[in-house]
């Protein structure tokens, strides 16, 4: 993440940037996608939503701690879905 700000050094206070990042981006997923009260996507533990294509992770995903290093792990944990996800429909199809 880069901030840049056009304020001298000395007028930039902490609190200034305490809000940066924070808001999810999911306003095109309204009525799409289930979402919580803070506009995150609502997954289970294998991040899958509702909506069986439809997979989430990270800061994006209802009830993420918000940390890198869970983010990293809902990133494994929703490849291990989507490879599940794909095998499952390639087995149904009837040109695998
Ligand atoms: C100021 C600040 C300090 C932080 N400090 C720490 C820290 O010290 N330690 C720590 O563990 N965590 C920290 N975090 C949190 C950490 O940055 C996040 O938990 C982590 O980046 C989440 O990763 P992510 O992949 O879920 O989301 P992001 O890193 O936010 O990545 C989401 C990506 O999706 C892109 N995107 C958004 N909407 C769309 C769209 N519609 N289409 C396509 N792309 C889109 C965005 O541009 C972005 O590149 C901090 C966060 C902030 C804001």
């Amino acid at each position: 993440m880069l901030i840049v700000s056009k304020l001298p050094a000395e007028q930039v206070q902490p609190a200034s940037v305490l809000g940066f990042g924070l808001d999810p981006n999911t306003d095109y997923l309204e009525g799409i996608a289930p979402l919580d009260h803070d506009l995150q996507i609502i997954v289970n533990d294998r991040m899958e939503t509702q909506i069986p294509y439809l997979f989430a992770a990270g800061d994006i995903r209802s009830g993420s701690p918000r940390q890198i290093a869970t983010a990293v792990g809902d990133g494994a944990a929703a490849a291990v879905s989507v490879f599940r996800f794909l095998k499952e429909i390639s087995s149904i199809s009837p040109n695998p």
